[in-house]
């Protein structure tokens, strides 16, 4: 059968995920080391996953409101208000969802008409375009450069707006470069949001994760920005629990209800047994993951010091787990890059493209990974670097050698 012509355009024209699609190398393969998927290397804390087992044990099985629970609901304004001092209505404003990712892909659905556009940038998180594609939107990109620490510039964002813009895309700290926006830039774009009539999406999910004694700020808490911000924010990546599938929206009443039209017929509801570990989460709050965050931030500087030190320009990054090596003067592209150095050195990380065009020249490693690994994958890295630069130099040596 022709099953090309039998699926939606929509998907058949969609790339696979080029995280996912470096991994299917890596799997089986229990000698190579992995910087690469952007997970927690810790289990859940051990008080979350408790929580979630007795609720089990109570025959805790069955689904919960679409909204998903209203003490959940409770907990998330909150912590939301705690760390961003805005306060959602948990019956009007706050939506349960399955991860950010679900969060994400119903909040375009509920907003775009066909040919809005959407304006993110580049490198970020792989489901992006593709979300925005599959909700009929036109995906804009707006680069970030290392030069500007990976932040978005008013002024970047101000070229692209058309009377067709509706939604800008923002996460800070970003996947993949771990940049995060200075307030006063984020004042501008906020500005901006205002006076073109943006919807702005911000992704939450690495906010907790900032280093070097920084606090986060987010666009939300701008003057004129509640009213047209979809917040968006999970357990994943602080709380390490990436596998529950639990995150939630915060928006405005309208957005909310549109939203939960998506998710109650996509989704039903978040499942229950995950919802109990997030609100055993939230209870903790920032005691699940302080001790996580600290030893990120140590092996931030080992990583970044050790990637300095073999050549590889590596800018420093404030917050998230990944940092983004400039892997240029190996004279490499991205993906040769990644699969020489899996392939000679089996140590994995994700090509910078995989993050869009703006990646090329760099390749993502996540540093949430046991310290002792981190070390080891460097040696293994800069035994590679070192060779392709001696690869480079011979090269070249026997025109000199005739010279
Ligand atoms: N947004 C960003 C920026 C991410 O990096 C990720 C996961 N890597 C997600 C969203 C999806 O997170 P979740 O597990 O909550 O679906």
């Amino acid at each position: 059968m022709d099953y090309d012509s039998k699926l939606s355009r929509q998907v058949r024209d969609l790339p696979r995920s080029g995280i996912r699609d470096f991994f299917e190398l890596v799997i089986g393969r229990t000698d190579v080391i992995s910087l690469g998927v952007g997970e927690p290397d810790k289990p859940t804390p051990w008080p979350i996953r408790d929580a979630a087992i007795k609720s089990l044990e109570r025959g805790q099985t069955s689904y919960t409101s679409n909204l998903g629970l209203e003490s959940l609901r409770i907990a998330i304004s909150d912590y939301v208000d705690q760390l961003f001092h805005v306060r959602y209505d948990p019956k009007t404003e706050i939506l349960v969802t399955v991860g950010v990712s679900e969060a994400l892909d119903i909040a375009f659905r509920a907003v775009l008409n066909p040919g809005d556009e959407v304006i993110y940038h580049e490198p970020c998180y792989v489901s992006y375009s593709p979300s925005i594609k599959m909700a009929y939107g036109v995906p804009v990109i707006v680069n970030t450069r290392e030069e500007n620490e990976f932040a978005i510039l008013a002024e970047d964002i101000e070229k692209v707006i058309t009377p067709k813009s509706r939604v800008l895309v923002l996460n800070f700290p970003t996947n993949p470069t771990g940049g995060i926006m200075p307030p006063e830039e984020l004042e501008k774009v906020a500005a901006l949001a205002v006076k073109h009539d943006l919807l702005v999406f911000t992704d939450e999910i690495y906010c907790e994760l900032l280093y070097d004694g920084r606090t986060h700020k987010s666009i939300v808490e701008f003057p004129g920005m509640r009213e047209r911000t979809v917040l968006l924010h999970g357990f994943s990546k602080a709380f390490a629990m990436t596998g529950w599938r639990l995150g939630y929206a915060c928006a405005p009443a309208p957005l909310r209800e549109a939203m939960m039209k998506v998710h109650q017929y996509c989704m039903l509801c978040a499942p229950i047994m995950s919802q109990v570990a997030g609100l055993e989460a939230l209870k903790l709050g920032a005691s699940a993951y302080e001790d996580m965050r600290v030893s990120y931030e140590e092996r931030r500087n080992l990583i970044v010091a050790r990637l300095n030190a073999m050549g590889l320009h590596c800018f420093n990054p404030g917050g998230a787990f990944y940092v983004f090596p400039d892997i240029r003067s190996t004279g490499l592209t991205s993906k040769e890059f990644a699969l020489g150095l899996l392939e000679s050195k089996s140590v994995a990380v994700v090509p910078g493209t995989a993050f869009g065009t703006a990646g090329e020249g760099f390749v993502r490693c996540c540093y949430a990974t046991a310290p002792d690994l981190i070390a080891k994958a460097m040696d293994l890295m800069e035994e590679f670097v070192a060779e392709v630069r001696a690869r480079k130099t011979t090269s070249k040596t026997p025109a000199l050698a005739n010279a």
